[in-house]
């Protein structure tokens, strides 16, 4: 480590840190099923580092058909009675989820700000979201099941909702405890029993969230977490015939997979998968909030992050001004460990990922594009997966960098002239997650708000995450929406109760 940059509040945190992982790295750690902590059946594991500098966080058992069996079968069990407890019941125990989270949200933020590499300042954050997922699904568990009613001539139509049964939960690494609460909370106030596949790159707060849950009454069986690989255990879930369906956030590559896999047992399935997402900013926009935004948006969370915006558009007009402004506040950004309070970006979470992710400053030379900034890695920790924050200029559409998914701190910079031609760079990729638009326009705004082919569209604002609406995406960035009342849609079944007002003619054959 190099000392210079260790600062004592950095220091602090290390200690406390390594309070909290201390046992990870003397114990394997195991699944979680049917209410209790057990081991792998095969008795194969795995290693877990940090991406901080590459040291020991601990071996994981490596799931494996057997695991997933008895996981599976657990929730299975468990989802009668989980199924019929009251709406109130199940909105208190929910509560009590959030409030388990919030009393150990320093755990949860310093044990995966190590395994993940994401800064603290974001991962405090995560952590207390997390509880709001449970709180706010809390509330809405004992209306998961009202319906629509539709009276006809001589019959009444209702609906109500049940819950599908045992969900598969299979989740990624990069704000690997939130995005698990945003699916378990909805999974568990419809009523459905969950199987959680935690990514084998960060698997430690799953235990964390597994531990809570049941600490706060959620009965044996009704979560469960079992570790391992995606092609092994992630892959065996997929097919088991106790799961009913699978909420997946990850690859595009990966859910394509999966829905394959899913296929002889007829999954439904829920995708929230990759993005190539566009931020344009016109000449009229407020430019200094624009630029405030399009910064946080693709260097917070190291850039990892779904809906990062990692191509910015910007009007002919005033291009060469605001990149150089963007170019001076990428040199400024804060390279450091994720434990430092000041840090504004850590290390990318695996040694594969950071390689992918440096393959991409070749790539955009031989594109023809010029690093504005950055472009190399940053020599912080040894053995550490720190990349500079970069910022690719001079490039256009056709470029692997303005349609790949880098998934790191890496922002590519594209000139446009008129309105036509920035919705058409933007709509121009494989993907349709998220499209952030700056103007003051307000006709503007509407037509790129109805235009532009992604799933959320923000204006003048960053990610701005309200949890009754509608997350998701289109092309290939996913199927279904989370949040509010579309969850439940995926997490329940609508089932049409018809009753005649004994009027009718009822049709008679063999009179
Ligand atoms: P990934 O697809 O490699 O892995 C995600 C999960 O799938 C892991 O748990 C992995 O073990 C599992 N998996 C892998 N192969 C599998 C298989 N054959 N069957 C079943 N499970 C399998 O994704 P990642 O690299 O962990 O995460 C980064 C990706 O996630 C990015 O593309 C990012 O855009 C996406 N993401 C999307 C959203 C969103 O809301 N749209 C949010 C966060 C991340």
């Amino acid at each position: 480590m190099r000392d210079k940059r260790i600062s004592e509040d950095q220091k602090k945190n290390c200690q406390i840190a390594e309070g909290y992982l201390a046992t990870y790295k003397t114990t394997t750690l195991g699944h979680f099923i049917n209410g209790q902590q057990v081991d792998g059946q095969s008795g194969e594991t795995f290693e877990n580092t940090t991406p901080v500098d590459g040291s020991y966080l601990g071996q994981v058992s490596a799931g494996s058909p057997g695991d997933i069996h008895a996981a599976a079968t657990a929730a299975q069990e468990a989802f009668p009675a989980w199924r019929d407890i009251k709406g109130s019941e199940r909105r208190a125990i929910l509560h009590n989820v959030a409030d388990k989270i919030v009393e150990r949200a320093e755990e949860i933020a310093f044990v995966e700000c190590m395994d993940t590499g994401q800064p603290l300042r974001f991962m405090s954050k995560a952590a207390i979201r997390g509880s709001e997922n449970y709180r706010y699904f809390a509330d809405k568990a004992p209306e998961a099941k009202a319906g629509m009613s539709m009276p006809a001539e001589q019959h009444i139509n209702y609906t109500v909702r049940q819950p599908i049964g045992p969900i598969g939960v299979i989740t990624p690494w990069n704000t690997p405890f939130m995005l698990s609460t945003w699916k378990i909370a909805p999974a568990l106030a419809a009523g459905c029993t969950v199987v959680h596949k935690p990514a084998e790159w960060s698997p430690l707060s799953a235990m964390l969230l597994a531990e809570i849950m049941t600490d706060a009454g959620v009965p044996e069986g009704v979560v469960n977490t079992v570790n391992g690989l995606g092609e092994s255990a992630g892959k065996v879930l997929t097919e088991h015939p106790a799961i009913k369906a699978i909420a997946f956030v990850g690859e595009s590559s990966t859910g394509s997979m999966i829905m394959k896999q899913g296929a002889d047992t007829l999954k439904r399935v829920h995708f929230e998968l990759g993005g190539k997402n566009p931020v344009i900013v016109f000449d009229d926009a407020d430019l200094e909030r624009a630029l405030d935004a399009v910064v946080f948006m693709i260097y917070s969370l190291n850039g990892e992050r779904c809906t990062s915006s990692s191509r910015v558009l910007i009007q002919d007009s005033i291009h060469d001004e605001f990149v150089g402004k963007l170019a001076a506040r990428v040199a400024k950004l804060n390279i450091g460990h994720p434990l430092d309070p000041a840090t504004e970006i850590g290390p990318l979470i695996h040694r594969r990922h950071f390689d992918k992710v440096t393959s991409y400053f070749e790539i955009a030379g031989e594109d023809g594009a010029e690093i504005q900034s950055g472009g190399a890695v940053a020599d912080i920790y040894d053995g550490g997966n720190f990349v500079q924050p970069t910022l690719f200029t001079g490039a256009n559409n056709q470029m692997r960098i303005a349609q790949e998914e880098i998934f790191g701190p890496v922002l590519t910079a594209i000139r446009f002239k008129g309105e036509a031609e920035a919705l058409s760079l933007a709509n121009d990729v494989r993907y349709g997650l998220a499209g952030y638009v700056w103007t003051s326009d307000v006709g503007r705004a509407h037509r790129l708000g109805r235009s532009l082919d992604a799933g959320m569209i923000w204006v003048n604002s960053e990610n701005n995450r309200h949890l009754p609406a509608p997350f998701g995406g289109m092309k290939s960035s996913g199927i279904g929406r989370d949040g509010g009342d579309y969850s439940f849609e995926f997490y329940m079944e609508t089932k049409n109760i018809c009753i005649a007002m004994d009027e009718h003619k009822v049709p008679q054959l063999g009179v």
